[in-house]
């Protein structure tokens, strides 16, 4: 069959398949084709979920529940959301001003949706979640991302943050712990970006806290509406059971904010999907009312392999990785590789070019190109002990073999 006469929307002209998801799939398809690939791309935990979580979804099966529910989410959902951004965050939410989608992603797609017009612009601090840019064109906003610098600890900067605002601006994009720097803003930073933002009243922020639960060293967790409840009105507190609890199949995201906001999201979400799954919703009320030892577990596992990650990287010349403070990625800069020669004498541009080259060591991963900020790599260790292990030898092997002006 011919697809000549197929014609995609305009709105479409600026957005493609993910660089992440497309890099991942060819990895995939050389494993197939019998190459030896550790692949570092996942984005979601290498845990199962928790028992007492599949326990839950089974007995809503069994019970029938297995219809449409309330357009945001079913009521006992969302009393456990309110439930727990009081206990974990000290926020009070009405049912009105919760809502819970098909993920974080549907959560964030709705705001966007009921909220820009064509030229709208929406701040996003770089390195970011490659989504924020694409999900804001989708919804003809101008994604405005800022570059964060490593020696800020790749956070947004009160100064640059002051600089990037404009009239036009309608929200600002904050993510802590973040995807991919594993970068966790503190109170004091989130104060300091407060007091910008209180000149600012026209600027809304989306708070996006997925990886909440995955920090270590006993960081706290804050988040911008308990640091400035007189701000609150203009927050909207993203978060999900996808990375906490090893659940990102199960599609659940849910948010708290405004209720004029969540109004306007719940109309966008009524013409979409209607309502996220009856069975994803049963399982997430186990997951946020349960016990929170199958976290802590994970959470211990990641902050082993975290270490060795750092220490492997930053111990390859050429290469240097800062110490992240949760999720489960590092962001390792490559600068002093760019330039590099091959054995075969062909040359290392840019971090695009580096993750190409890692890919004929069978390894995998993310060119920082993918999230606006160069040149560093992205490697999730949301993957086995032995496969970390492995990955890591063939990344310091790889690198030995380039020829840089220091060699
Ligand atoms: N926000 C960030 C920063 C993410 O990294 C992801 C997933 O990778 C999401 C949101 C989406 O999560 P969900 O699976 O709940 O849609």
């Amino acid at each position: 069959m011919t697809d000549t006469a197929f014609r995609a929307a305009e709105r479409l002209s600026t957005i493609r398949v993910s660089e992440i998801l497309s890099r991942s799939a060819h990895a995939i398809a050389l494993r197939r084709q019998g190459k030896d690939m550790i692949i570092f791309g996942a984005g979601e935990p290498d845990f199962d979920t928790p028992n007492h979580i599949k326990d839950a979804a089974n007995v809503a099966i069994a019970a029938g529940d297995t219809k449409y529910t309330a357009l945001g989410g079913s009521p006992t959902l969302k009393n456990a959301v309110a439930a727990k951004f009081l206990r974990d965050n000290g926020l009070h939410f009405a049912a009105d001003e919760l809502i819970v989608a098909t993920g974080a992603k549907q959560i964030l797609y709705n705001a966007m949706m009921a909220t820009l017009d064509r030229g709208d612009e929406v701040i996003v601090p770089a390195p970011y979640w490659t989504s924020y840019i694409d999900i804001v064109s989708i919804c003809g906003g101008v994604p405005k991302s800022v570059q964060c610098q490593e020696a800020d600890g790749f956070l947004l900067t009160p100064e640059a943050l002051e600089q990037a605002i404009t009239p036009r601006t309608r929200w600002l994009m904050l993510n802590s712990p973040g995807n991919p720097s594993g970068a966790a803003y503190r109170r004091q930073d989130l104060a300091a970006l407060s007091s910008v933002l209180e000149r600012h009243p026209h600027v809304w922020v989306i708070s996006d806290d997925i990886y909440e639960k995955i920090l270590f060293d006993g960081v706290d967790f804050q988040t911008l509406a308990s640091v400035r409840p007189d701000l609150a009105h203009r927050i909207l507190t993203v978060n999900g059971v996808s990375k906490s609890h090893a659940m990102t199949g199960w599609r659940i995201g849910y948010a708290g904010g405004p209720r004029s906001l969540i109004a306007a999201m719940m109309i966008v979400q009524s013409q979409t999907t209607s309502c996220p799954s009856s069975i994803g919703q049963a399982a997430a009320v186990a997951a946020l009312n349960g016990p929170e030892e199958p976290i802590a577990d994970m959470v211990a596992s990641f902050a082993i392999r975290r270490d060795r990650v750092v220490a492997a990287l930053d111990g390859v010349a050429g290469l240097s990785c800062r110490r992240p403070e949760g999720a489960f990625y590092a962001y390792a800069g490559c600068a002093a590789l760019i330039g590099a020669r091959t054995p075969a004498d062909s040359l290392i541009v840019d971090d695009r070019t580096l993750a190409d080259y890692l890919l004929e060591f069978g390894v995998a991963v993310i060119p920082g190109a993918c999230f606006g900020l160069s040149p560093y790599f992205r490697l999730s260790y949301a993957c086995s002990d032995s496969d970390l292990a492995e990955g890591l030898s063939r990344i310091v092997k790889a690198c030995a073999t380039l020829t840089t002006a220091d060699t």
